[in-house]
């Protein structure tokens, strides 16, 4: 079984401790296989040139090791400058965030503004059932139906992991409903990485049988 984290933040994020190197050694060092970096787009701002061109780099310099993937976090509280979605197309894929914050966007103009990107795109640290019962609307099939994938965030600082890890029904939910999902550690500090939770995260993914996106 493919191993993957594909929520990591570097120094191109106001919050990141690590270089991308030091998050990718890292990774290899626990058996990551696929390592996503995802750095915050308003805090590498007009940076994003040189983001992206160093994540090229570290592709190469670990590609007998790991599959690194060059992503970015987009930030919903509010959402950013139009001028991010023309360069998606040169990203492995864009995480949007939180939209389940009181301060997020309105789901459906979201759903709306998702199409101007052009790679694939996920949700990250969003609890889709409270955002389920808020608009009284399936969401999963919503983003099912827009190629929108699902992330099980381990860092700890969401109720949403916790409550799929032992929650029949939502699992179920999930699994029936054929969405794509991902793993994402949103690690900013190696030293606390959590390895154990990544690990359990992708097994229950990959036993539930959706597809994954990695
Ligand atoms: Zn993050």
């Amino acid at each position: 079984m493919i191993t993957a984290d594909l929520h990591n933040h570097t120094i191109f994020s106001y919050d990141g401790s690590n270089s991308p190197e030091e998050i990718i050694e890292n990774a290899i060092s626990h058996g990551i296989d696929v390592i996503g970096i995802t750095d915050h787009q308003f805090s590498i701002g007009d940076r994003i040139g040189e983001y992206f061109e160093y994540i090229q780099h570290c592709k190469i310099k670990y590609q007998s090791k790991i599959k690194v993937l060059c992503g970015l976090e987009i930030g919903t509280r509010p959402k950013p400058d139009d001028f991010l979605a023309a360069s998606s197309e040169y990203f492995d894929y864009v995480l949007f965030e939180s939209l389940d914050h009181a301060e997020a966007m309105d789901f459906y103009e979201f759903i709306e503004w998702q199409r101007r990107f052009r790679c694939p795109k996920g949700l990250a640290h969003t609890d889709v059932f409270r955002l389920s019962a808020r608009y009284d609307l399936d969401v999963v099939e919503v983003l099912r139906a827009n190629d929108i994938f699902w992330e099980l965030n381990t860092s700890g600082n969401y109720v949403y992991y916790y409550d799929f890890l032992t929650n029949d029904k939502k699992r179920e939910k999930i699994r029936t409903s054929g969405i794509c999902v991902s793993v994402g550690s949103d690690t900013h500090r190696v030293e606390e990485y959590r390895f154990k939770q990544i690990r359990r995260a992708n097994s229950l993914l990959r036993e539930l049988g959706n597809p994954f996106f990695c």
